[in-house]
């Protein structure tokens, strides 16, 4: 049995991997749960699954977790707050695994920590790797760490690429990455309508259910922006080897094409427990809990080129990527900031791009080469965004 701790266990990512983990009662105990603030919701998790440790970030929350558990008579569980204690339960001896679910920058140090210290670290905090690139991947290379991409796109990529393929080195036979995207909602409306969408509207996925903040970077693509990215460094991949297709259905999660012309799809139905699956189960295989693809059903795949001018946040995710040093973590940051004050309904929709465009320009970019660095550029990149939104 392995141990596993789940970041950000009360999340669409953390809810499915629950799902799963409870589907094979003999691979997996959980030993570590955390949560920002739905103690509802982890507190069912705490009693379904008897984690010896459950995090909240704030002590008011966690008292009262502590209180329900200790009246419903579960005391085998220890609650714990504050973010130090995010890296304290993903490093305990008895964890093996770590998924790292967290939304956000904030993901970033406990999911280093896991990696410095060699866990098999499941990735769908695509912004902790975004922002910190390179750095985060010399540290799973020192440590030896398996880490196992959960973002469907790259779990699909990882499957179809070569066996002896290690993470963040470059595969010699790989031509090309052809990373698919849905499109969200906005891709046929017309643009002048984008000025008055909603946040309502901009998480209303064609395809796919997730957490608000990843909802709206599918609306703008910035999603894609992200795991354009995200690809480089995993696969070793530079950015004009990524080529984004938009592909409506969502049916093939991504592609691989090989030198002598082979392309290779990893499909499915558009469902997050076959990738997490896939990474619990690794290198072996089991039931994911999803309903089995019907070819007849989906009857047509299509496929177009992305459009940049509709969609200027996969734009400057790619500039991002070709400046390299802080310059992702800038752009990471900016869009953390306006997505939030978009939901908030203090930015319109197409100021999205806009507030990071800024950032982008006025920030200048520095070497990424050390957290401290990328913290720093984080850091700036939130207050001038704030002060751009401000004076909007
Ligand atoms: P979500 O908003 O549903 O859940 C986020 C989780 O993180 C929650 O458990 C929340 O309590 C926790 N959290 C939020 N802010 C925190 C903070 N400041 N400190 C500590 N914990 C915090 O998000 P999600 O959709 O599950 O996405 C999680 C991550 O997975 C994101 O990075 C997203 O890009 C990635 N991802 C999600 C999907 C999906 O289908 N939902 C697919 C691919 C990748
Ligand atoms: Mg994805």
């Amino acid at each position: 049995m392995k141990g596993i701790c789940v970041l950000g266990s009360t999340g669409s990512i953390g809810v499915s991997t629950l799902d799963v983990v409870g589907r094979h009662p003999g691979s997996y105990r959980v030993v570590a749960l955390t949560a920002n603030h739905n103690v509802q919701r982890l507190l069912e998790q705490c009693l379904r699954f008897e984690p010896d440790y459950a995090v909240m970030i704030d002590e008011r929350p966690a008292a009262e977790l502590r209180e329900r558990l200790a009246r419903a008579g579960q005391n085998s569980t220890q609650v714990l707050s504050g973010k130090k204690a995010l890296e304290d339960v993903a490093v305990l001896p008895e964890v093996d695994s770590v998924m790292a679910a967290i939304v956000g920058a904030a993901g970033l140090p406990p999911t280093l920590a896991a990696a410095k210290a060699g866990k098999t670290v499941l990735l769908a905090n695509k912004e902790a790797l975004v922002m910190s690139g390179p750095l985060f991947m010399a540290e799973v290379v020192k440590s030896g760490a398996d880490l196992l991409p959960i973002d469907s796109e790259h779990n699909a990529i990882f499957q179809c690429m070569p066996a002896h393929y290690h993470a963040g080195r470059p595969a010699p036979e790989v031509r090309r990455i052809l990373l698919t995207a849905s499109g969200g909602p906005f891709l046929r409306k017309p643009l002048e309508e984008l000025y008055a969408v909603t946040p309502e509207q901009a998480v209303a996925h064609p395809n796919w259910v997730m957490g608000r903040k990843i909802s709206v970077d599918s609306a703008t693509m910035m999603n894609k922006g992200l795991e354009v990215i995200e690809a480089c460094l995993l696969f070793g991949m530079p950015p004009e080897k990524v080529q984004v297709v938009v592909h409506r259905q969502s049916v093939i999660h991504s592609m691989v094409d090989y030198v002598d012309g082979t392309v290779l799809a990893q499909m499915g139905n558009p469902d997050m427990r076959i990738p997490i699956a896939h990474a619990l189960a690794w290198p072996g295989r089991f039931d994911s809990g999803a309903e089995p693809l019907d070819l007849f059903g989906v009857r047509q795949l299509d496929f177009e080129p992305p459009d940049f001018e509709r969609f200027p946040c996969l734009r400057l995710a790619y500039e991002a990527v070709r400046g390299g040093g802080t310059e992702p973590a800038i752009l990471n940051a900016a869009n953390e900031i306006a997505v939030a004050a978009f939901l908030e309904g203090r930015l319109r929709f197409p100021a999205i791009p806009d507030t990071i465009a800024h950032c982008m320009d006025a920030i200048p970019a520095g070497a990424a080469d050390s957290i401290e660095a990328v913290l720093e550029a984080d850091r700036t990149a939130r207050a001038v965004a704030h002060d751009y939104i401000a004076r909007l």
